[in-house]
């Protein structure tokens, strides 16, 4: 017996598969492929840098087009999830449909499987960016910081997602974290106070059993007291 499908009768067919009694192109003419829980997406972006934040973190991009390729390939999946016995194998590409732009509007294709057949599905956004300026832009323009953590040969998945969860619990931590810089085997995350800086190292190194090696160095003076500003490294 073949199977058929509930809402226009159809047997199941290689091109149009019936799963869960209902046919790929009517799954598609429902818009039951994706489950899409936000099509309108704000983003910081710096507007002397072009650096857009995704997240706690700040990605290195250059103009409005470099951090719309970034927001799709690395933020816009989350809001997207499959239909009923759709399974999303990825992200084949997007297209402007608008210039990039403070606004811009763009079409993300999610690649699909369903019963056997692979579909490209485009999914329209609008993605806002609001002007403001960079932590690393306001740290470089006033030289000023107070602390360091610097980071090194720690598994990154697994800092990105500890970072991750003590900056949405501790709302002023995340206040207080100017920006978390790249380096070539680690991060380093600087920090507006030592208090801050203090708390997130205790924390990262007693989840990630790490030894708290702590240094100052002496960078001028605040109104006429010494100025000392504080460099944690966190050892395996
Ligand atoms: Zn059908
Ligand atoms: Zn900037």
């Amino acid at each position: 017996m073949g199977r058929y499908c509930i809402y226009c009768g159809r047997e199941s067919t290689p091109d149009n598969p019936v799963v869960n009694n209902v046919c790929l192109e009517c799954r598609i003419k429902r818009g039951e492929l994706l489950i899409v829980s936000r099509r309108e997406l704000r983003y910081d972006l710096c507007k002397i840098c072009g650096n857009v934040r995704i997240g706690y973190r700040w990605m290195n991009t250059h103009s409005f087009t470099e951090a719309l390729k970034t927001v799709v390939y690395r933020d816009i999946p989350r809001y997207v999830k499959p239909g009923e016995a759709v399974t999303i194998k990825g992200v084949d590409g997007y297209e402007l449909l608008s210039e990039a732009n403070w606004r811009t509007r763009i079409n993300v294709y999610f690649h699909i499987e369903y019963g056997g057949v692979e579909k490209s599905v485009p999914v329209e956004f609008i993605v806002y960016f609001n002007p403001v300026k960079c932590p690393r832009c306001m740290m470089v323009e006033s030289g000023e910081y107070e602390a360091v953590i610097q980071l090194r040969n720690i598994d990154r998945r697994r800092l990105d997602r500890i970072l991750m969860e003590e900056f949405s619990r501790d709302r002023r931590l995340q206040r207080d974290l100017i920006d978390v810089i790249e380096s070539g085997n680690g991060v380093d995350l600087y920090f507006y106070n030592h208090g801050a800086a203090r708390k997130l190292a205790r924390r990262l190194a007693s989840r990630l059993g790490l030894r708290i090696m702590e240094n100052y160095e002496q960078v001028g003076q605040r109104s006429g007291k010494p100025r000392a500003r504080l460099s944690i490294s966190l050892k395996p």
